[in-house]
């Protein structure tokens, strides 16, 4: 578990690349800038962690790659003490990404493999969110809702009806949805009944899987 200026260095980089690519939140591109993503990674990637890449993780899911999580992350606003909610918590850098931001995360992973493991592993290098769950992250939260923003890092054939129902008003969801090809969405709830929806640029997800017990 070394950081070392080899690798510092490297980020260094990483954050360049993701500015260039567009992203402007200087907070952001200070998280990406302090957090060691290789330590997210299987070392027989080490090598790799700071290519703008999305790499194979744990029970055949993926970390995605840093200029996506940038622009999500980007998109979705966090001040400070923010409750947030996230789907698919992973390898646990977009989860970490959020906890630079101040934010007190909810997130929510299906494969109790990547469950198990981010939770310690989170644990390890010092990141404290809130609340890790084990199970779907369709239905969201209910008892721990309405929350300032919803992040979705999995690729959603369809908007799922809960999440937007436990948006705060005037809260936001970033949410790549489709099947083969996503389509990153931002919803804005106005009101009890009423979100803005608004369309960025087309990703490649991991499937948002719905469990059928
Ligand atoms: N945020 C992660 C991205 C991991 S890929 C990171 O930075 O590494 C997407 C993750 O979503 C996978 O771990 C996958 O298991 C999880 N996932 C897929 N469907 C889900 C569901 N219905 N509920 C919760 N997690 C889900």
């Amino acid at each position: 578990m070394k950081d070392t200026y080899r690798h510092q260095g490297k980020r260094q980089q990483l954050v360049k690349t993701v500015k260039k690519k567009g992203i402007t939140d200087a907070k952001v591109l200070a998280a990406i800038g302090k957090i060691p993503r290789h330590l997210f990674m299987d070392s027989s990637f080490e090598d790799h962690a700071y290519q703008d890449k999305a790499f194979p993780i744990a029970a055949d899911q993926t970390i995605s790659q840093p200029y996506t999580v940038a622009f999500q992350t980007q998109l979705l606003e966090v001040e400070k003490g923010e409750k947030v909610l996230e789907i698919g918590t992973g390898s646990g850098y977009q989860t970490a990404v959020l906890c630079e931001l101040g934010a007190k995360v909810y997130s929510i992973e299906r494969q109790r493999e990547l469950y198990k493991k981010t939770k310690s592993f989170l644990q390890n290098i010092g990141y404290r969110p809130k609340y890790l769950s084990f199970g779907d992250g369709y239905k969201g939260l209910p008892e721990y809702a309405p929350f300032d923003k919803i992040i979705v890092t999995a690729g959603a054939p369809e908007v799922p009806k809960d999440l937007l129902g436990q948006l705060k008003v005037g809260g936001r969801m970033v949410i790549p949805v489709g099947s083969d090809v996503q389509t990153m969405t931002l919803f804005i709830r106005k009101s009890a009944k009423e979100f803005d929806k608004t369309e960025f640029g087309s990703f490649r997800f991991v499937p948002l899987l719905e469990d059928k017990n």
